[in-house]
Order: C-alpha cells, then structure tokens, then sequence
C-alpha cells in the first residue's frame, strides 16, 4: 500500500476485530427480545468480545426508541427492553488498539420497520459509494438521499467518524446529510459509517442527558491514594478510550472504592458523556460498520 496507508500488521489487527464483530453481530438476536434486561445484553456482549480475543472498545451501548447514543446501563440498572420498542445495539471490539466500530437495530414494532430498512440502506449506499479522494460531505449526500427515498429523517447532528488506534473520533467527521464538511476522505484511513434515521415529523437532532459512559479528563489534582490507584487503572486499561463504573468499581476493585470513584468524579478527572436523545422523543434507527477507505472502495471490517 502506499505511503500513510496501513502495515500489514496493522491491517491483520483491524480485520481480527472487524471477525470478532461480525460474530458478535450473529449472535445479537439470541439475546435482543422483549422483556429482556438491558444491563444483562450489554454484559453479555462485552463478554462475547473478550471471549472471542478482543476487547470492547466502549461499553456496550443499548438505545431504546428516541435514545439515539451513549447510553450504557448503569451499576443495578433494571430496565428490560420494552414491548413494541425499537431499540439499537452499538458496539465496539479493539485489538491492540484496533477498532471496528459496529450498530443493529431491532424493531419490536411494525411501525419502526421502514426506520431500520432506510438506515441499513442508507449504511449500504455509503459503503457501496465511499472510496479515496471523495469528500466527507459527498458520502453525507448519499446517505441522506437514500434515507428520503424511505420517507424519512437522518438525524443530522449524529456522524460517522474517523478512527485511530485507541481514538474512536479521530478528529474527522462522516456527516449523514449534504454538508459543508469539505474533508477529503484518503486511502488507508478507518472509518465508521453511522447513519441514524427518524420519523418525518421528528426533530432530526439530539439533546443531552446525564449518561453511564465515562472518559479520562486530567490526571491532577488526585488526592486519595485509591483515588490515584483507581486513575492509574483507568490509564493503563483503557488507553483513552470510554469506559463504565460497572467495569471498574465492583469489578477491578472492590465496592468500598466508591468513594475513591466519587473523588474523581468530583474533581472532574473523570467525566460522563452525555446521552443523546432525539430532540422530539421520536424514535430513532442506526446502522452502523467500519471500513478501511481503499484507492476503489473499502473493506467492511465486520
Ligand atoms: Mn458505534
Ligand atoms: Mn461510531
């Protein structure tokens, strides 16, 4: 490959993730079904993962009709998967860092199943159309062109975005509307494709809520030495990429680190993403993979 693209080894790494993926995927609808607990499908999944050789890049997020991304169950969260919902599962697996990056939707109501169909099409378009040399927006295009022929939403502030060993958002974005991101797209490069689709008569963009998925800040101004040790974890374990309360305290460590967790919440060394919402509480569809950007197209590493 040319220079800036991949080494072989990096491309092995980034295929045995994109395997793991694609297995996890197979696996989804066993454990996807009404009535079930989210908490469990999410530990489930993550579990799956490691299982299979790799690790999960973030923890596994469930979106549960207008929740559009970044929500994770909490330590005890009690939710189960509602009657006539339309929920997404977004997942991601690294090997030494590399990511494929990964989404399915599951409809639980008639209703909901143009949603899904219009963002797994619109996935399918992109991927189809996306090679080196285009622009970030020209994919954007497609996408919401393919989203309209189904009657409805993308939602536009939600992208796809490019990946980096241990960075999930690496700095460019894959807009899901015609845009004015004049990005070029180049070979060797990862991306993950995502669009996110709702009803006509929704908002088409999300708001923010308190959410479960954590991110290093700062190392400083730690006083307590579990404090330090929880920090110290976090860093060595996750390299930079978002992690959960419920992999860590209860986990790694035992329950009376909560305290040490607080202090870090509370000096801001840690802090909560939000979870996006659809601004109209409409429901929300997403479909999502990762590929490597070739000189005629891409490989889907799934
Ligand atoms: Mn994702
Ligand atoms: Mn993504």
């Amino acid at each position: 490959m040319t220079s800036g693209a991949l080494s072989g080894q990096e491309y092995e790494k980034y295929r045995m993730a994109g395997r793991i993926a694609s297995k996890v995927k197979d696996r989804l609808r066993e454990i996807v079904r009404e009535g079930e607990p989210v908490l469990e499908i999410c530990e489930r999944v993550e579990g799956w993962i490691v299982e299979l050789g790799g690790r999960p890049a973030f923890p596994c997020n469930i979106g549960i009709n207008e929740v559009a991304a970044h929500f994770t169950p909490g330590p005890g969260d009690e939710t189960r998967i509602p009657e006539n919902s339309i929920v997404k599962l977004d997942f991601g697996v690294h090997v030494d860092g590399y990511i494929s990056d990964n989404a399915v939707t599951y409809v639980f109501d008639p209703r909901y199943e143009y949603l899904r169909i219009a963002a797994d099409e619109a996935l399918r378009s992109a991927t189809e159309a996306i090679r080196a040399g285009l622009r970030a927006s020209d994919i954007g295009a497609v996408i919401e062109r393919e989203i309209a022929k189904y009657g409805c939403k993308p939602v536009r502030d939600l992208t796809g975005h490019k990946m980096e060993r241990y960075t999930i958002h690496a700095g460019k974005s894959l807009p899901n509307v015609r845009s004015i991101n004049g990005n070029r797209i180049l070979e060797g490069e990862v991306y993950a494709i995502e669009p996110f689709v709702t009803i006509p008569s929704g908002a088409g963009t999300v708001v923010g809520r308190d959410g479960q998925i954590y991110r290093l800040v700062k190392e400083k101004g730690v006083k307590g030495d579990r404090a330090r040790e929880v920090l110290d974890f976090i860093k060595r374990e996750y390299r930079g990429l978002p992690f959960a309360q419920r992999w860590i305290i209860g986990a790694h460590f035992p329950m009376d680190y909560m305290g040490a967790w607080r202090e870090l919440l509370e000096k801001r060394c840690i802090a909560p993403y939000p979870v996006l919402v659809e601004a109209s509480n409409s429901p929300v569809a997403q479909s999502e993979h990762t590929v490597i950007v070739l000189r005629d197209g891409c490989e889907v590493l799934a």
